[in-house]
């Protein structure tokens, strides 16, 4: 039986009576090369761990199973929990957690599979509605993983690789760049889902940085110079930091002044460097 056939899908459905739920973002991946390619890519070593969000019916679940030396699949619905006890019932190393993954503390999954692995993988074809919130949550959490291999929309990842200077670099391209090296494994066309979503896919391998690449005085205060110099993204920087953490007008200048940075310059000319280098200056002022 191949688990990720689309008569397989109809076959489940009829026989739990379940139905796909819209707003779960329940869009199952029917294509075995694209499975292997989310698989392969995460790089997934006989002593690690593996951790799954939204498993669904259990596709790439299976596929992680034979290379890893555990997954833990957290799963919100629990309509698929019955079916994944069917579909991953031979699969003695696979454990599923019928849990919200944004109430969920990952790291408290990891630390009760013990001390045994090598390494802990993040894998997941994604729930589009919230897509940004799981990817921040895990690493504003500091998720204890080596790497997050992840399926979204096209539209998400080509703002999270973006560079400098371009229309898709934005405060998620700073923040995910921030933590992880960034790296596209695969584009997907919609045709491979059930049901087919409205858009684009791209599978994303975000490398998470032990040493982070730029030295941060304090972070909240980085995050709150990206959030406003994005925030209103025409303004120069001069207009758009004002205000953040009460900094007057002249104070911005000055930072700005410190740190190199013309102040007719605009928050998206910015690279990961130079906001470092100003929001360090904007810190050592306050
Ligand atoms: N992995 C399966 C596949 O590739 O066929 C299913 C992927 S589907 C795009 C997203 C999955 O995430 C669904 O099974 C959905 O129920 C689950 N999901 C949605 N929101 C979730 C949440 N907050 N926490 C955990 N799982 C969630």
């Amino acid at each position: 039986m191949k688990l990720y056939a689309p008569s397989t899908i109809r076959d489940i459905k009829e026989r739990y009576g379940f139905k796909l739920s819209k707003s779960l973002g329940q869009n199952f991946l029917t294509d075995k090369n694209i499975i292997d390619r989310i698989v392969e890519s995460a790089g997934i070593g006989p002593e690690d761990l593996v951790i799954e969000i939204g498993p669904g019916i259990g596709v790439i679940t299976r596929e992680a199973a034979e290379y890893a030396k555990k997954v833990v699949a957290v799963e919100i619905d629990s309509n698929l929990i019955p079916i994944l006890e069917e579909t991953l019932g031979d699969c003695d190393n696979v454990e599923v957690v019928n849990r919200d993954i944004l109430k969920t503390d990952v790291n408290e999954i990891i630390r009760n599979c013990g001390e045994n692995f090598s390494g802990v993988k993040v894998i997941g074809n994604l729930p589009y509605y919230i897509t940004t919130p799981i990817i921040m949550k895990l690493l504003e959490d500091g998720v204890n993983a080596d790497s997050i291999t992840i399926m979204m929309q096209k539209e998400v990842a080509d703002r999270i690789k973006a560079a400098p200077g371009t229309k898709a670099y934005g405060a998620l391209s700073v923040a995910v760049q921030y933590y992880c090296t960034v790296e596209a494994v695969v584009n997907v066309p919609k045709d491979v889902f059930v049901p087919q979503p409205k858009v684009d896919s791209t599978v994303l391998r975000l490398r998470i940085m032990e040493e982070k690449s730029v030295e941060l005085a304090d972070r909240d205060v980085f995050f709150s110079c990206v959030k406003a110099g994005f925030g209103q993204r025409r303004k120069t920087l001069l207009n758009s930091l004002m205000g953040i953490e009460n900094i007057t007008k002249e104070g911005v200048r000055q930072a700005l002044e410190a740190a190199g940075i013309d102040p007719s310059r605009r928050a998206e000319t910015l690279n990961l460097e130079e906001f470092a280098r100003l929001s360090n200056e904007i810190y050592s002022m306050l």
